[in-house]
């Protein structure tokens, strides 16, 4: 009897209308059914299941997945409609992600984990995707596009007051494309590209490339880190000495675009904050590339080591995009 009046407490509490209590009769839960969600975790570089990896699903009691990652839950109404859910296992990285609370039980829940092992290097992926090189101390969410970026390229060059000769323009717009695809593994690609003299005010989903002239400042690029709208301002000739001549050097190019989609310096790669490593090219190292791809797997505001956000519909990660200048200044 007592048992009978604390669930039908709660029942009124929930409903907020004693008139018409509507819950089911299990005394437990008041509110809803538990519904069966199921799914399989998977290695998120070879895509192969993950054996006997442990999978915490809102309240209910953690499960272990089969042979081939499958799981299978009976998960009590949760507080929300985004269930956060822990996947620990051995050999891979912890994950913390929400699975969507629906109406139904639910089969086909993928969940991909990250092996603790190479390729993937843990260190490394906080040096390119947290800034942990620079701050290892204040490692920073995934920043990243969603879509793919737009282009307004200035070319007004300062120095000469002239627009960029066509073929700079031509070979900076490839490399900045070339830069695109290779570090989001192909996720992304350049959208439309707009380019002319005049300054353009930003615009949400552009990146705005300017051409500088500040032969007496000592960086080579500004860019904000994964910012949308984004900006990279490049100092013409700045960069001349250690890329064979070419004010405008593809692996500089690279460099700065690879901030703006979100990366930070790294202790080896295009990526680095001093010295080229081939400067007439755009070519990311294998570790930048793949990396780089894992990043744009996750949502943007997705923490150390993996967790993420419980909201999937934020455009850009807390905290506003800093600015990285990049002086990248000594020559071989
Ligand atoms: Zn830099």
């Amino acid at each position: 009897m007592r048992r009978f009046i604390i669930a039908l407490t709660i029942m009124l509490a929930a409903c907020g209308d004693s008139s018409t209590p509507t819950g089911p009769s299990n005394p437990g839960q008041p509110q809803g059914q538990t519904r069966s969600i199921a799914g399989r975790i998977t290695d998120l570089l070879t895509g192969a299941g993950v054996q006997g990896a442990r999978v915490a699903i809102g309240s209910a009691a953690a499960v272990t997945t089969g042979g081939d990652g499958s799981w299978r839950a009976d998960v009590p109404p949760p507080s929300t409609d985004r269930i956060l859910t822990t996947i620990t296992a051995a050999g891979f990285q912890p994950r913390e992600t929400y699975v969507a609370w629906t109406n139904n039980d639910r089969q086909n829940v993928a969940i991909d984990v990250l092996p603790d092992r190479p390729p993937f290097s843990l260190a490394f992926y906080r040096e390119l995707v947290r800034d942990g090189l620079e701050s290892p101390s204040r490692l920073e969410p995934v920043r990243r596009w969603t879509a793919n970026p737009h282009i307004y390229l200035r070319t007004l060059n300062p120095k000469t007051g002239q627009p960029l000769a066509p073929a700079e323009t031509a070979a900076l717009l490839q490399n900045v494309r070339d830069a695109v695809s290779q570090l989001t593994g192909g996720l992304l690609s350049v959208g439309t590209v707009e380019s002319g003299v005049a300054a353009r005010p930003e615009r949400v989903g552009t990146i705005n490339i300017d051409i500088k002239y500040e032969p007496g400042d000592d960086y080579c690029g500004i860019t904000f880190v994964g910012a949308n709208p984004g900006s990279v301002s490049f100092n013409y000739e700045r960069c001349t000495t250690p890329c064979a001549g070419n004010p405008l050097g593809p692996e500089l190019i690279a460099h700065e675009i690879g901030h703006a989609l979100g990366f930070w310096h790294v202790s080896s790669g295009v990526m680095q904050a001093e010295d080229f490593v081939n400067c007439p090219t755009v070519n990311f190292t294998d570790s930048e590339r793949l990396h780089g791809s894992i990043a744009y797997r996750r949502p943007s505001g997705n923490l150390d080591i993996d967790r993420d956000p419980q909201s999937v519909s934020a455009l850009a990660a807390p905290g506003g995009s800093p600015a990285i200048r990049c002086r990248r200044s000594r020559s071989h």
